[in-house]
């Protein structure tokens, strides 16, 4: 089978001929029918050894969607359509007893951060996963699901953390529409009374974020940028989820902060925020959040099949794997790029 993968730190990956996976007891084999591209894929093809903790070989594509075709433990799974629940875990810690395997306690020690990121993932024909990974989605289109895997669910998770913010109301920002951003913002019109407003620098992404339901859309390029944000907000903003992580966008999100707001840094693109009392807002909580609870990706599959959550995809067949990586360095992507083998 054909299978994306990262042979050398550095190198560019490679679209390769492999072996097939064959599933062993407890795990499924899945008929990849599509997988996403993410900007920490972007982030691992141009780091160098010893920024993540893993190594390659290993096939991409944390983002899976597809078709069970073989199931040695439970043969009534073959023939669903699922998602893979990727992030990995010891499976014992109290951390994944509780279905956190994003937040393992022995995460960092295993050389595996998750499915496709130091072991095989999605971005090949087939993929075998533990069968307790697989979520059913049903009538969805697997192209429309998959980015519910990680987009989705890490925005899902986001604001778990500071939704609580804005029960009564208040204001929300979303910093940074792209695959995340513009599923934060259908997530945020979805389960909160908030007035939401986005930032961004680029028109597609604003257009995007108008039409996933944001009340206020605002030019990054905006020589009074702050201004402009606290014109819609006068008292600041109640949460602030910034997509991107940069310097530029922490110092942005520090400057329309409400007291006893939530910063929610989601995107890590290495800025850093210098936390300092006095000097930083009264009553302000910040988060970072990772990926998500395998019961997060159970309710973002399920508030998709009500559609109160439409991912926008832009595919790509895997052999075009150069240009969909090239669109995504570039900001070219309108909501998600995926790959269909
Ligand atoms: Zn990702
Ligand atoms: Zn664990």
């Amino acid at each position: 089978m054909r299978a994306l993968r990262l042979l050398h730190w550095g190198k560019p990956a490679r679209l390769m001929d492999v072996p097939a996976p064959v599933a062993q007891d407890g795990e499924v084999l899945i008929r990849v029918r599509a997988a996403g591209l993410c900007h920490s894929d972007i982030h691992v093809l141009d780091s160098g050894p010893a920024t993540f903790p893993f190594e390659p070989p290993f096939t991409l594509g944390h983002e899976i969607a597809g078709e069970v075709v073989d199931a040695p433990g439970d043969s009534t799974l073959v023939g669903s359509m699922v998602v893979v629940y990727a992030p990995w875990g010891c499976g014992t810690c109290q951390r994944c007893r509780s279905g956190a395997l994003n937040y393992c306690d022995r995460s960092g020690t295993s050389g595996i951060a998750g499915l496709g990121l130091g072991t095989d993932g999605g971005l090949a024909e087939f993929v075998t996963v533990e069968a307790s990974r697989i979520i059913d989605i049903g009538d969805l289109d697997p192209l429309d699901a998959v980015p519910l895997t990680d987009a989705g669910l890490t925005s899902w998770h986001a604001l778990g953390q500071a939704g609580h913010r804005l029960a009564d109301g208040g204001a929300a920002l979303v910093i940074g529409i792209g695959g995340l951003g513009h599923l934060a913002v259908q997530l945020l019109r979805a389960v909160t009374p908030a007035v939401v407003v986005t930032v961004d620098a680029r028109v597609e992404a604003l257009d995007l974020a108008r039409q996933s339901g944001a009340h206020h859309i605002v030019d990054a390029n905006s020589a009074h940028l702050r201004k402009d944000l606290l014109e819609l907000s006068p008292a600041g903003y109640d949460v602030v989820l910034d997509m991107v992580g940069a310097q530029t966008t922490l110092d942005l999100a520090r400057e329309v902060l409400r007291t006893n707001a939530h910063l929610s840094i989601v995107g890590s693109a290495g800025g850093a925020l210098r936390l300092a009392k006095p000097g930083v807002l009264p009553g302000l909580q910040v988060s970072l959040p990772f990926w998500g609870t395998r019961g997060d990706l159970v309710d973002v599959v399920s508030m998709a099949g009500r559609g109160l959550v439409r991912p926008q995809v832009v595919r790509y067949a895997l052999d075009n794997y150069a240009e969909a990586l090239d669109d995504l360095r570039h900001g070219r992507v309108r909501g998600r790029a995926a790959l269909v083998p």
